[in-house]
């Protein structure tokens, strides 16, 4: 190919280049526009379910948690945003048992990727999508996600049932 071949494929290429480009423009001129009016629109929103925005321990109606205080999360997380403390216990029987103490969540240095939540073998904590959470400052970002006198849901024994008797 001459150079003068190549100078008009150049043209050639670049004005059909601008007129698929402006051919998506022209189209999108005429589309339902989609735009949020938010925040007037607050009580319509929707939300996706998927949306990751607060990491929540769920309790239930007796103030009881999942979280065995394990660690595995905060050993997972990529940043150190996860803080478990835990202490020891004395139980009914005399045996020496750890539980949670408190538990942290540092919004501000999450990254959102779920990886506490996918590895934690008691499916104690979950991501909420409530994503109004702006503050002026950092520190309220750092939350709490055990209850005050929160404590782990004990888990119900399987009641085998009765072995038939050998004739
Ligand atoms: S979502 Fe990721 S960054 Fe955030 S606390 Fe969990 S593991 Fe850490
Ligand atoms: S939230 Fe899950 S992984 Fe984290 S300490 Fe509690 S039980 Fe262990």
């Amino acid at each position: 190919m001459n150079s003068l071949s190549k100078y008009f494929l150049g043209i050639y290429t670049g004005v059909k280049s601008l007129l698929v480009g402006m051919s998506v423009t022209w189209k999108e001129l005429w589309t339902k526009k989609v735009t949020q009016q938010y925040p007037e629109n607050r009580k319509t929103l929707v939300v996706s379910d998927r949306f990751r925005c607060e990491l929540t321990m769920p309790h239930d109606e007796n103030n009881e948690h999942a979280c065995t205080a394990c660690g595995i999360c905060q050993m997972n997380c990529p940043n150190g945003t996860i803080d478990v403390q835990s202490k020891m216990i004395e139980t009914e029987d005399g045996k020496k048992k750890k539980i949670l103490d408190v538990y942290t969540w540092d919004q501000g240095m999450c990254t959102f990727c779920n990886l506490c939540v996918i590895t934690c073998p008691s499916s104690a904590i979950k991501f909420e999508n409530n994503f109004e959470n702006s503050v002026f400052n950092r520190r309220k970002l750092i939350h709490r996600l055990n209850n005050e006198g929160s404590k782990l849901r004990e888990k119900k024994k399987e009641v085998k049932p009765a072995e038939s008797k050998a004739e």
